[in-house]
């Protein structure tokens, strides 16, 4: 990749008004979390049905000892990685909107991004199915499965979209205003198949003709139909680079 495209997207970001950034998979895959999808994820080494919606009702208990393998006790221990700093850098010196993420994992929080969008929930709650109360994952116990809601004794769940489950509307619409607002829109670490998530750029670039900025370590599905500026190489590589760029100015 040329030191001029970076620069190229580093000038866009410096110009605009309104970025945003979307993330995905990919952005965490540097913080050891492999993605769902493709040959070395999780899909492909777990059977996904624990976390369709009529399954987790009907098994809460094998449900919920797969959610806690995969979810809590590894997920859980991982860090971000320099990407998750880059783009929080961004927010912090007033260069990023918002980031609207397609991850669970919790990591662009804990590099201090504020204002984060989790389109597809996180693990970072638990939600009472009977009195709709959320509690931080950190203050239920997990050593009896499934856990039950201190107050009501109803199940609880991850508070994270489950297959046949919708995207809650109050997020769907945050991201969706964000996306008709933005002038540029960065893409991190997603290749855009998973829907409705995957309209986000669409709708950047048909309500506003937002110039997309890519960052993948390989082509995508937005790659050669909306993407402007196309970034290939792993996030954590590039984005330190981009952001000390944006800030240089
Ligand atoms: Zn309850």
């Amino acid at each position: 990749m040329t030191e001029s495209l970076i620069e190229k997207a580093a000038q866009v970001i410096r110009n605009s008004h309104h970025t945003v950034v979307f993330t995905g998979a990919g952005i965490s895959v540097e913080s050891g979390i492999p993605p769902f999808r493709g040959e070395n994820g999780l899909w492909a080494k777990y059977d996904p049905t624990f976390i369709e919606l009529g399954y987790f009702h009907a098994h809460p208990k094998e449900s919920w000892e797969m959610i806690k393998k995969v979810f809590y006790d590894f997920m859980g221990e991982a860090k971000p990685n320099p990407a998750h700093y880059a783009v929080a850098d961004l927010e912090r010196h007033g260069f990023v909107k918002e980031v609207i993420t397609q991850n669970i994992d919790n990591l662009h929080q804990e590099a201090g991004s504020k204002i984060v969008y989790e389109f597809h929930g996180s693990i970072r709650e638990l939600l009472c199915l009977r009195c709709r109360k959320k509690y931080p994952a950190s203050e239920i116990s997990l050593d009896e499965l499934p856990p039950h809601c201190p107050a009501c004794h109803g199940l609880l769940k991850p508070d994270f979209v489950f297959f046949s489950e919708q995207i809650p509307p109050e997020v769907n619409d945050l991201s969706f205003a964000a996306a008709e607002a933005a002038d540029v829109m960065l893409l991190i670490g997603t290749t855009g198949e998973v829907m409705p998530a995957s309209f986000l750029p669409q709708t950047a670039k048909e309500k506003n003709n937002a110039t997309i900025i890519e960052v993948n370590p390989a082509p995508s599905a937005y790659t050669y139909k909306l993407t402007d500026i196309f970034l290939q190489e792993k996030a954590g590589e590039i984005m330190p680079e981009l952001t000390a760029r944006v800030l240089k100015s």
